[in-house]
């Protein structure tokens, strides 16, 4: 857990989100300022401040966050397609330094 970190925060507790999904690894929860009518994240546990400092012991994380995506956007009505996004860093326009891949749909295309 990072101080000052509100992802970290919705982990652990801390802060409320509108959660979709949990694991001893992951949590997923809908983005506070929604892009689309489906608008969420998937989050690792673990602080990872973003893709470019993840490592090779990431590697079956990364993985697992890249098959959940799919599952959940079919939970949440994303029948025919959604979007995912990764910023990194300040040039990508991350503004949550934790990792996370948004997903995105339900607007048509390019919603966000
Ligand atoms: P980034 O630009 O870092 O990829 O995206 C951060 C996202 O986190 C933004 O879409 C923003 O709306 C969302 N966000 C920031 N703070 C909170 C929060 O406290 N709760 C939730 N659910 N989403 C947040
Ligand atoms: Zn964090």
């Amino acid at each position: 857990m990072s101080e000052n970190c509100i992802f970290c925060k919705i982990v652990a507790g801390d802060i409320p989100a509108n959660k979709l999904y949990e694991d001893d690894q992951l949590i997923a929860f809908h983005d506070i300022h929604p892009a689309a009518p489906v608008h969420f994240m998937i989050v690792p546990k673990e602080h990872i401040v973003s893709l470019a400092e993840a490592n090779q012991r990431h590697e079956q994380l990364l993985g697992r966050i890249l098959l959940l995506a799919p599952i959940l956007a079919k939970e949440q009505g994303l029948n025919d397609g959604f979007r995912t996004i990764i910023n990194t860093g300040k040039g990508g326009g991350q503004e949550v330094m934790h990792l996370h891949v948004h997903v995105i749909g339900g607007g048509g295309p390019r919603a966000m």
